[in-house]
């Protein structure tokens, strides 16, 4: 038993003061505020919910800062597709652990503590699948148990270009499978996950572009004990071609075809009418947004303000990784309200802090959307991290959260997955291991 005792801690109700967090194996065992300290327990300034991010393609870490150079064209959204998929076509299963493992590290540095690895680079460069077919999850689930962090695998199903269905195009060859090879991944996928402690193993029809609606029924109704995560709405022009086939757009086609519950995690949803944001809130499936990927993809913005008016709930992912921090996520997400409302605090409650909003907010709805539960209290997974608040500490209390997400000053300092430190003083225990093998990695791909 060990026991953390924090001069504020973030509960589900808010801050409180002088909190005793024991932990027994990988759960808090008991919550008390308003303690005293012992003399065994260590002490920490400010204790927060380790978070979910609930949306990663761990293999695209790989391209953050070479995708920014203008081409000839406008670039858009399918400019840099076409350089994922170059890019994709490259790495063998040793990069994707090397690179996973770096990505996972970071994650932890930055205070998430479960990944859902919406993972769909399934086959060898030649499109065939490896001897296993579950290679490439192997990998993902070794980099998990390396770094410590939550593991919810979420195999893609993917098998057509785009609406109609139209047939695959050769760059995808590696992410293709039709229902009978899918059902083996998933049956594989099962027993990676039973090899990787507190996993979780999910489904992921990729989108309404890649899967049909019979394919989507089907899959989802492969044995799995986590969530369902499906791509929607990300870009205006999917709305277009959605409609053109099937004369509804993808959030209203998707909901009045498949039983969407709220097991569900709908990513993106950038571009929904009313009706859609109102029937998907209804609905209580998550919102899985991903504001710096949105933001550097030119997307759009999600109109998180009305969803959550219309009691919706969502959590943040990195997507493509191209900038891993939990703060700039939440950041990002309220800047882009301010800059399309005009106003300031969107995302907050009269009175109440944003950034302690923002963090309960995505912490509920990241937990949710990766099938697991979370927050300090007793029962709970022993998932935490303290921030270190030492260069702020003439601010108040009730503003370290903001200064967290907004300011400068505060940064996550210890970082406990089930119980277990993985993060001490900012750092990865095995950062620097693993960063060399992902630098080799990285030499080889560039150059390639
Ligand atoms: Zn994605």
């Amino acid at each position: 038993m060990t026991t953390l005792f924090a001069s504020t801690a973030l509960l589900p109700g808010g801050l409180a003061r002088d909190v005793a967090i024991e932990i027994e194996g990988d759960r808090i065992a008991r919550v008390s505020a308003g303690a005293t300290a012992a003399s065994p327990d260590e002490r920490h300034a400010l204790i927060v919910p380790g978070m979910a991010n609930l949306h990663s393609h761990a293999f695209q870490r790989a391209m953050s800062g070479l995708t920014e150079r203008k081409g000839p064209a406008e670039d858009s959204f399918w400019s840099w597709r076409a350089v994922m998929y170059e890019f994709a076509l490259s790495m063998t299963p040793d990069d994707v652990e090397a690179v996973a493992a770096q990505l996972y590290v970071e994650m932890l540095e930055a205070g998430f503590t479960r990944v859902g690895e919406f993972h769909y680079l399934h086959h060898d460069r030649d499109g065939m699948p490896y001897a296993n077919i579950a290679e490439m999850a192997e990998r993902i689930g070794a980099a998990s148990v390396e770094t410590g962090i939550g593991l919810t695998l979420l195999p893609v199903y993917y098998a057509h270009f785009g609406f109609g269905p139209k047939p695959p195009a050769e760059g995808q060859r590696r992410f293709i499978n039709d229902r009978e090879r899918f059902a083996s991944l998933m049956a594989a996928s099962r027993s990676v996950v039973a090899g990787v402690p507190g996993a979780r193993l999910g489904v992921a029809p990729h989108s309404l572009r890649a899967a049909t609606l019979p394919e989507i029924r089907d899959v989802i109704a492969l044995p799995h004990d986590g969530p369902v995560h499906i791509h929607v709405a990300e870009q205006v022009l999917e709305v277009d071609e959605c409609l053109e086939a099937t004369g509804a757009r993808p959030v209203e086609l998707l909901l009045s075809s498949v039983d969407v519950t709220d097991r569900w995690c709908l990513i993106h949803a950038t571009h929904m009418s009313d009706a859609e944001l109102h029937a998907m809130a209804r609905l209580g499936a998550i919102a899985g947004l991903c504001p710096i990927t949105e933001a550097n993809l030119g997307d759009g913005i999600f109109r998180a303000a009305e969803f959550r008016a219309a009691g919706g709930q969502y959590g943040v992912g990195s997507d493509s990784n191209v900038q891993i921090s939990l703060a700039g996520e939440l950041r990002q997400l309220e800047y882009s309200q301010r800059l399309a409302r005009r106003v300031r605090n969107v995302l907050a409650a009269a009175g109440g802090s944003t950034g302690e909003a923002l963090l309960l907010d995505a912490m509920a709805g990241g937990a949710r959307a990766l099938g697991v539960a979370a927050g300090i209290a007793e029962g709970m997974p022993a998932d935490l991290a303290s921030l270190d608040v030492s260069s702020v500490e003439y601010l108040p209390e009730h503003s370290l959260l903001d200064a967290f997400v907004f300011g400068s000053g505060v940064s996550v300092a210890d970082v406990w997955v089930a119980g277990r430190k993985r993060v001490s003083g900012g750092r990865h225990r095995d950062r620097d291991a693993i960063r060399k093998r992902f630098e080799a990695a990285m030499v080889r791909l560039v150059r390639r």
